[in-house]
């Protein structure tokens, strides 16, 4: 669906076109919503300069490897070449001894996100989600007109299945993000367990282990294994660095890679850490590649002081309006954001509240986000 950047029609046409309603607007609500969307709905085209620390990329792209393997492969760019899918899904089975049947590949996650949602909640089946979580299953479960619950993060901000549960007799999808965007926090394999033993006749527990690689975290896949309704989705867009290449068959039998860059993301982001706790500024300690931070305001006014310095850090969340998350970058990168986040808390460097569009503003440009409204 082409936005109002891409292409224009004269305003008859234009009305015509709007009278497809229900057809048009059917397929626009079933557009899946991704990072990048809600990522780059404030700043689509940032300077090329700018530090980008506001959608969870891997600042390390494609390992030398995948690059080499990518470059080789594009002549046969012509061809359909499924059988490398194939390929793939035995590849992935193997690793992760599962039958070829559980394994299905996509280009990214997103897809089969929104698609699990679309396909187990309904108006009769809430789903049900972390606050703050991942926002794009809310967006696949509007569209098809399911209730939307969200359950508070815990103390130690894991995802409260038992509120979950107790929430929502009707759920048709629970979705449990571990490592958690935006905290990057844990939710436990026994707490998942619970919610897969507990949970209501005809549901399932859509599980997105997106971040799990970042952190010393047991994965649910022998739930998987067991056959129990539990959807497990993987991608190789976050430690594999791939968002933007959207495939990844070469970099599974890459064995140096994930710890090798789990280790680097570890150490800048201790490093960051280390950082902030010195200087007394207030954070979620985070097991993955980003983290939320508390700016003591509105967080709308430090987003914006950090972009004038042009530092681009990610969104906020209308439950935890103080706060911003932030993505791990490199170490130069996590430098300057360090001195630019000095003067935007020293007062040097302000923004008033509105130099940049409100989210609810951008709802109503529905630029990039069509169909989405935001809150906040
Ligand atoms: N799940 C989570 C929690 C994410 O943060 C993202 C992207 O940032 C995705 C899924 C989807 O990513 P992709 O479609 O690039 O695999």
């Amino acid at each position: 669906m082409a936005d109002d950047n891409h292409f224009s029609l004269p305003s008859a046409s234009r009305r015509s076109f709007l009278s497809l309603s229900a057809a048009a607007s059917a397929a626009l609500a079933l557009r899946i919503v991704t990072e990048p969307m809600l990522a780059h709905a404030l700043v689509h085209n940032a300077p090329k300069d700018a530090i980008r620390i506001d959608a969870n990329e891997n600042p390390l792209g494609p390992s030398a490897s995948a690059r080499d393997a990518a470059a080789a492969i594009v002549p046969q760019g012509g061809r359909y070449s499924d059988w490398l899918t194939d390929d793939l899904v035995k590849t992935l089975a193997e690793m992760e001894g599962l039958k070829l049947e559980q394994v299905r590949v996509y280009a990214g996650s997103s897809e089969p996100l929104h698609h699990s949602v679309a396909a187990f909640a309904s108006p009769q089946r809430s789903y049900v989600t972390a606050d703050p979580g991942y926002e794009a299953g809310m967006f696949a479960a509007n569209a098809v007109g399911a209730k939307v619950v969200k359950i508070p993060l815990t103390k130690s901000y894991a995802h409260d299945v038992k509120a979950m549960l107790a929430a929502a007799p009707d759920a048709g999808v629970f979705y449990v993000c571990s490592p958690n965007n935006p905290t990057g926090t844990l939710t436990s394999h026994s707490d998942v367990e619970y919610l897969v033993e507990n949970k209501p006749k005809g549901s399932i527990v859509l599980v997105d282990e997106a971040y799990i690689h970042f952190a010393d975290a047991v994965s649910v896949m022998d739930l998987v294994k067991a056959g129990k309704d539990v959807i497990l989705l993987r991608t190789f867009s976050k430690i594999y660095g791939m968002a933007g290449l959207r495939c990844g068959a070469v970099f599974v039998k890459d064995v140096q890679l994930v710890p090798e860059r789990k280790r680097i993301n570890a150490r800048i982001r201790g490093g960051v850490f280390a950082w902030l706790d010195r200087n007394g500024y207030s954070y979620v300690p985070s097991e993955s590649n980003c983290f939320m931070l508390d700016t003591k305001r509105p967080a709308k006014a430090a987003i914006d002081a950090m972009a004038k310095q042009n530092i681009f850090i990610g969104r906020i969340w209308p439950v935890w309006p103080t706060y911003a998350r932030i993505t791990i970058g490199t170490a130069p990168e996590m430098e300057q954001f360090q001195a630019a986040w000095q003067k935007v808390m020293s007062g040097a460097v302000t923004a008033s509240v509105g130099e940049l569009p409100s989210w609810g503003e951008l709802g109503r440009r529905k630029r990039n986000v069509d169909g989405i409204v935001m809150s906040g």
